[in-house]
């Protein structure tokens, strides 16, 4: 079952199977070097168990390099629960909802939950009835609301970085942006697309979501089916992971590859096929961490000033890691995750030295 995952360092896997309500999910710890662990709870489909576990394990895995990426003091962990149909109701959906709670509650604080794909700010509410080890909260319940437009202003500043770097353009005008995905992140990325002057195509599994937004912002909407292999400038995956695979990355014709999905590729030996290609991938969980920032600020009650130089800075640091992989020759992906994993490691060193002291 652990197979199919991208290294298995996770410190803690916790699966979970609450019989009263059905829900069954699991939550993976990846790290909590640099403090305690923080991602988002997924609700979706899965064709197999092992499915689900790869995919927590993965995005947990993500969820460590991304905060310490962002220079947040916080671990990597992460949430999925299995969509079995008993979602739909309301009632049985908060029902759930409390159960999982109990199950985030019961691991002391060592975990802190949120919203993610197929989970909303909603869920978090009824969640924070059970525990208080979660973020991303409405609005009127204490909580700063959508994490998503946080997201895409991250997301924004990469596709940015690298048009200037990769294309020498000095802005997105006119530039080619294929947006995959317009779900939360992705509407927001349209609209400040648009607004830069951007060209900009999007396409959704969604038919009336896509309509929706392309009817809003005034841009073109194709079927999903190849929509990778399209003649772009930018690619910006913004759906679920996996969108880029061993066996579709020939087939890419844009520059820059540079979205809110958490692990678009397939592996991340696919960032190498792209670099060969001179295709600049930027790591997703640079691009994609303003979303992170923004929940991080509501868990640890950032001022808004110290959030916006948190964001401020990411979008920097991503720029400078483009600039010193073109320098260098190196793949971005590479570079991000020596740089990550270094931060983690010393700080996985420096809680050696406290316990032992
Ligand atoms: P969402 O569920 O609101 O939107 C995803 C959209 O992708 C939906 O409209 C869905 O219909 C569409 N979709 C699914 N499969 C597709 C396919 N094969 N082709 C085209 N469209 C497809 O999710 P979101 O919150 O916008 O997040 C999008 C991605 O960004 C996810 O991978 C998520 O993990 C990642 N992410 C989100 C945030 C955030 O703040 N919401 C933060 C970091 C990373």
């Amino acid at each position: 079952m652990f197979g199919e995952s991208r290294g298995l360092e996770h410190e803690r896997v916790v699966y979970f199977r609450d019989h009263a309500t059905g829900v069954v999910g699991i939550i993976a710890i990846h790290s909590t070097a640099l403090g305690p662990a923080m991602g988002g709870l997924r609700l979706r489909r899965y064709a197999t168990p092992a499915d689900a576990c790869a995919d927590v394990l993965d995005l947990a895995r993500a969820m460590s390099l991304k905060n310490a990426a962002a220079g947040l003091d916080l671990g990597g962990g992460k949430a999925v629960l299995v969509d079995d149909g008993g979602w739909a109701h309301p009632e049985a959906r908060a029902e759930r909802m409390r159960a999982v709670g109990r199950v985030v509650e019961e691991l002391g604080g060592r975990y802190t939950t949120a919203p993610d794909v197929g989970t909303t700010v909603e869920d978090m509410r009824v969640i924070a009835t059970q525990t208080r080890w979660v973020a991303g909260l409405p609005v009127d319940a204490g909580g700063r609301g959508d994490p998503s437009p946080v997201t895409a202003r991250t997301v924004f500043g990469a596709i940015a970085s690298a048009v200037r770097r990769r294309l020498d353009r000095p802005d997105l005008a006119g530039v080619r942006i294929g947006v995959q995905g317009v779900g939360h992140v992705g509407a927001s990325l349209v609209g400040r697309l648009v607004a830069a002057g951007a060209d900009v195509t999007v396409t959704d599994t969604d038919a009336e979501r896509v309509r929706a937004v392309a009817d809003a912002h005034g841009v073109r909407a194709v079927e999903p089916d190849g929509f990778v292999a399209r003649d772009l400038d930018v690619l910006a995956p913004c759906a679920v992971g996996g969108a880029i695979t061993r066996a579709n990355a020939a087939s890419l014709r844009c520059a820059v590859v540079a979205g809110a999905a958490n692990n678009p590729l397939e592996a991340d030996d696919v960032a190498e096929l792209l670099a060969d290609r001179e295709i600049l991938y930027v790591p997703d969980f640079l691009a994609n961490c303003g979303g992170i920032i923004h929940v991080a600020g509501e868990a640890q009650d950032l001022g808004e000033d110290e959030v916006e130089r948190l964001v401020l800075d990411a979008v920097e640091r991503t720029d400078a890691l483009l600039a010193e992989a073109l320098a260098t020759g190196r793949v971005p992906l590479h570079l991000a995750l020596e740089h990550a994993e270094a931060r983690i490691a010393r700080a996985a060193s420096a809680g050696r030295q406290r316990t032992a002291v």
